[in-house]
Formats: C-alpha cells, structure tokens, sequence
C-alpha cells in the first residue's frame, strides 16, 4: 500500500470514527434490494440496486465491529415503549424478496449472525412475475435506449394508476420483443428471480431472518383507494403469515418517496394491526421516531465500500462522490 493510500485511509477511519460518534444514539436503517455475485453490463442493473456479495460481506463485517444490529421486533419493542436503544443501532432490511437474498445475503447474516427482515411483495413470490419496474430494465436492454432514458419512463410510470402501469409495461414488452413475464423460470436472469415459499419458510424457521408485508402486487399507496390499499395489506399478510406460520407485522412503502405514503396508508396500517412502515426517505433517524415514517440508507452497488461505510457514519446522502477512488 503506498503512503498515500495510508494517509487516506487514516485520515478515512478517523472521519468515521467521528462520524459515527457525532450520530452516536441515532438509528441507521439500511435498505438493500437483491444482491449479485456478477458484473453486470449495459442496461442490466444499471440503477445498482443488486449489490455486489463482496460489497454486502465487508459491510456486514463492518456492521458487526461497530454498530448493534438489531431485529426490527426489537427495535419496535423499544421505540413503542421509550425504552434505550444500544448507542450505535442499526436495523437490515431487504425489499420486494429477490432470490439471491437466500443464495447470497443469508449465508452470510448466518456467518455473523446478524438478523435482518425481508418485506415480501406476495405476488412476486406466489407467481414469480418479476415486478413492473424489473420488467421495463430487461425489455429496455433491447432497446437503443440509454440509461437516462429507462430511468425517466420508469419515473414517469411511477406517477400512474396501477392499471395505467401494467398497460404501459405491456406495450413496451411487445415493442421490444421480449419480456421477463414470458421468459420460464429457468430463464429469468438471476437478478430479477424471486424468493420460493421453501426458501422463505427455511430462513423464517433459522430465527434470523424475519418477513414483512411489500403490498400483494408493489401498488404505490399514496395514491390508491383505502379498499385498495386494506386489501393489499391484508392479502399479503395473509400469505406471509400461512408460509411461514408467524406474525406478519412490519410493513414497507413501495417506492416510498414523498407521495407514495399518507396520513389515510398510516392509518389503514395500524387498523390493521401493522406495527411499523418504512419509507425510502433517506437519512438517520434521530429519537425519539414514530416506527411508522421510518427513514432509511440505500445502499447501492456504486457507493465502494469506503463511501458506504462514511455514509452509514454521518447518513448524508452526499458523501456520494466524496470520496476518491
Ligand atoms: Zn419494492
């Protein structure tokens, strides 16, 4: 290693080290989708929302050292109840139930044996129809178009009736030529295939990984109908509770950004008996917080290890970038 490596490297754990004293009592939720064990080229994983495995062990690693992982049960437990959190909490959770979760991510939270909680879009899982979102990427790589492009139809789809959404996927997959609803299992990339019933049954019997509900079909709920919004909860409660045979009562926002979640989604989740609700607001949470608008850090497959460390320190969505290579 060269001086210049030593110096940055000291001067980045003493930046940490700070940074995580200075948010020291202040809870990092942190949000992964799938994770991968390729490189993946073109349109294919190019929001990085599939972590590379070797990115998820150092950080997992990390987490182990230097912060108190807990379940959400636990952290629910005490935040409904003002009790005292560890001084440096911090909560795993993973989004819509991809495979590589259970070929990737639960060997390792076994080795460390550091919990985490899966939110499980029901559909996805019954029917292994890769969500909408999924189905534009891999219909778009066939396209000429370039990354900004796929990332500004799927945000402009975002903002349409559910109904609305599926028409458009569709179209675009005839366009194409191709689409993820037509390919057999066995043929959908590994990124974009689900969990099984099995798979979820054995990690909720280890004690170590726990399911909340992801909707039934990903419906954004900030703009759907109460009737909508109870029967997509329940639905997907429903199935997670009859797989894995234990109460299902943790939820998380589909898309989750301002506008996918209200003050009518919070109330239906707790008519419910929903306990929490996690959004994609980004940033630590500062205590006391409602476990209802919940804030999280994405962590994606451009951030290097270093940068995600830092931003898990100071949880400032800008460390992006700040960091040299
Ligand atoms: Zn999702």
């Amino acid at each position: 290693m060269s001086w210049r490596s030593k110096i940055h490297d000291t001067a980045a754990s003493m930046l940490n080290g700070w940074g995580r004293e200075r948010h020291r009592g202040e809870l990092r939720v942190l949000m992964f989708h799938g994770l991968t064990d390729k490189v993946h080229k073109g349109l294919e994983n190019c929001q990085h929302k599939h972590l590379h495995v070797e990115r998820f062990e150092a950080l997992v690693n990390h987490l182990s050292v230097h912060y108190d992982v807990l379940s959400m049960d636990e952290l629910v437990e005490k935040l409904e109840n003002g009790r005292k959190l560890p001084p440096f909490p911090a909560v795993l959770t993973f989004d819509d139930g991809f495979a590589s979760n259970y070929h990737l991510a639960y060997p390792v939270l076994r080795s460390y044996g550091l919990p985490a909680t899966i939110y499980l879009e029901t559909e996805f899982v019954d029917e292994k129809l890769p969500i909408w979102v999924d189905r534009v990427d891999f219909a778009m790589q066939y396209s000429t178009s370039a990354r900004r492009e796929l990332i500004s139809f799927k945000e402009k789809l975002k903002t349409l009736p559910q109904a609305e959404i599926l028409a458009a996927v569709e179209k675009l997959e005839a366009e194409m030529g191709h689409s993820l609803g037509r390919v057999d299992r066995e043929g959908v990339p590994a990124i974009y295939q689900s969990l099984d019933w099995a798979q979820v049954r054995e990690m909720s019997a280890s004690g170590l990984v726990f399911f909340g509900s992801h909707t039934h079909s990903h419906v954004i709920l900030g703009r759907a109908a109460p009737a909508v919004i109870r029967n997509e909860l329940l639905e997907s409660r429903r199935r997670i509770e009859r797989e894995t045979g234990r109460p299902c009562l943790h939820f998380c926002y589909p898309n989750g950004a301002a506008g996918d979640f209200s003050d009518t989604s919070e109330q239906i989740l707790r008519e419910c008996g929903f306990r929490s609700s996690l959004t994609t607001l980004g940033g630590l949470n500062t205590l006391p917080a409602s476990p209802f608008l919940l804030r999280r850090l994405g962590m994606t497959n451009d951030l290097r290890t270093a940068q995600v460390v830092q931003y898990l320190a100071i949880g400032d969505a800008s460390i992006r970038g700040l960091v040299s290579a």
